[in-house]
């Protein structure tokens, strides 16, 4: 008979406390030698958002230099579920409201149009990094939220040409092995892929389109100087006519008015030895990528192998590490999937994502300096279409406009980048997710 096991037999023996992505691919720059002193173009940050923008204007013959404080990489972008949205929190409704019809309309496209981007340039650029159109199931964690998802997803397929369908409570069996649910709903566009492979292939693009890519090369000051920038880093000073931050969840001291519009959140996941022969067919029949409705979410899904189940969420009010993450995750596998109570954990690690204060993301000009960021924990899509379109107003291209340009970039009094405010919003998000609203 399985029982919950106990701590000390939670670990598998090669268990890491880092990415499992890492075991396909490590984030390695790799790039000896002194930073040139001269380039067009600086981006601070190598993850999705630098290296797509790195690869536009690489593509357009500009000299451009991306600097990372780590290997590139080493942010969320190898970090993250893999799972490929339209990225955004607020709805339709929400927009509209907020920004009026038009420009709500225009925000919200935005989503879609990300995803599709997404789907097309993996597809043209023939990227190796397990594509997978798989579509997402996304599941009602209680009766009120079933009859919400449903009533948005009728409305989403309708007006917006999502393609999503509802799945009733009695037929979430063909979906999951579980009887945790009360319904869902699947967005067929969705995709997955591995992240970290995605990233290589990213910095392999960016190689290929003349981007000179530096790791251990932490940015620490941005100066003017007449018309042009000189960024200070640890591996020496550089001269560049533009600059680019992209560094999201990892945003410093080096750029404040930045720092203080986005909330460094925590966020934890683990990867499962490998399952038994069979037992993933059962738990995950359609290799879907899966989120659930909770406000505090849980998302998961099959290694691209389907050996392993990569589970991911928000566990605890106070940031923590991913040895005390790790039993926390494994006990809401374990209640989802109770054949699960004694797999091991093989890998358990976090990142920071970057949350703002109107829960969208940003792109945009200050003081000279470009930047996109505030994926609110749904990057993989969003960062690159934005990192993309940011190198296209790099370039002073008209297709670089996107339905964020503008939109006011809101902080709080006496908030300087560190969320003191982040367990107690936790905890009362957790709260109502407990109750049946
Ligand atoms: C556990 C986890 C799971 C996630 N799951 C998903 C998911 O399934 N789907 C999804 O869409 N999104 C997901 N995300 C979010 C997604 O990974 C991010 O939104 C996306 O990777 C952001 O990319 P980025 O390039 O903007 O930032 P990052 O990849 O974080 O890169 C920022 C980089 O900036 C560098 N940096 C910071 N300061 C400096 C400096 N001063 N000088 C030089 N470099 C600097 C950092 O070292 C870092 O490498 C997840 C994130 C995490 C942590």
């Amino acid at each position: 008979m399985s029982s919950r096991p106990e701590k000390s037999a939670l670990f598998a023996d090669d268990f890491k406390p880092e990415p499992y992505w890492w075991d396909t691919a490590d984030p390695v720059t790799d790039d000896p030698g002194p930073l040139p002193e001269k380039v067009d173009v600086a981006v601070v940050g190598g993850g999705y958002t630098g290296l797509n923008t790195a690869i536009q204007v690489g593509r357009a013959g500009r000299g451009t230099l991306v600097l990372d404080a780590e290997e590139a990489g080493w942010g969320c972008s190898s970090r993250n579920g893999g799972q490929v949205s339209t990225s955004l929190k607020p709805g339709y409704d929400e927009l509209c409201r907020r920004y009026g019809a038009e420009r709500g309309r225009v925000v919200f496209a935005e989503g879609g149009n990300s995803l599709e981007w997404f789907r097309e340039f993996a597809t043209r650029e023939n990227l190796d990094c397990d594509f997978r159109p798989c579509g997402r199931f996304h599941a009602a964690h209680n009766s009120a939220q079933y009859s919400r998802l449903a009533r948005d997803a009728e409305i989403s397929a309708r007006d917006h040409g999502t393609g999503a369908t509802v799945i009733g409570p009695s037929d979430v069996r063909t979906e999951l092995g579980t009887d945790a649910y009360h319904g869902g709903v699947i967005f067929p566009r969705h995709v997955s892929v591995n992240p970290a492979r995605y990233h290589r292939e990213l910095l392999r693009l960016a190689r290929e389109a003349g981007a000179d890519v530096r790791g251990r090369a932490p940015v620490t000051a941005i100066q003017r100087e007449g018309g042009e920038y000189v960024l200070q880093s640890a591996r020496g000073n550089v001269r560049a006519k533009k600059v680019v931050i992209a560094t999201n969840g990892y945003t410093g001291p080096l750029t404040p008015w930045l720092r203080r519009r986005v909330i460094p959140i925590g966020s934890y996941i683990i990867a499962t030895e490998p399952l038994p022969a069979g037992l993933m067919d059962r738990l995950i029949p359609r290799d879907r990528i899966v989120s659930d409705s909770r406000k505090v979410v849980y998302y998961y899904r099959a290694s691209p192998d389907r050996q392993r189940i990569v589970f991911g969420g928000r566990v605890s009010h106070n940031e923590t590490n991913p040895r005390h993450s790790a039993p926390r995750l494994h006990r809401e596998l374990a209640r989802i999937f109770p054949e699960l109570s004694s797999t091991r954990v093989s890998h358990s690690w976090m990142g920071f994502v970057a949350y703002t204060f109107d829960t969208l993301m940003h792109v945009g000009n200050r003081d000279g300096l470009h930047y996109a960021m505030g994926y609110c924990g749904s990057g993989v899509g969003m960062a690159s279409y934005l990192g993309m379109r940011m190198g296209q107003q790099v370039l002073g291209l008209d297709e670089g406009r996107t339905g964020f340009d503008d939109l006011p970039f809101p902080t709080r009094p006496l908030y300087t980048g560190r969320p003191w405010f982040l367990a107690p919003s936790v905890m009362f998000y957790r709260f109502r997710d407990s109750l049946n609203i």
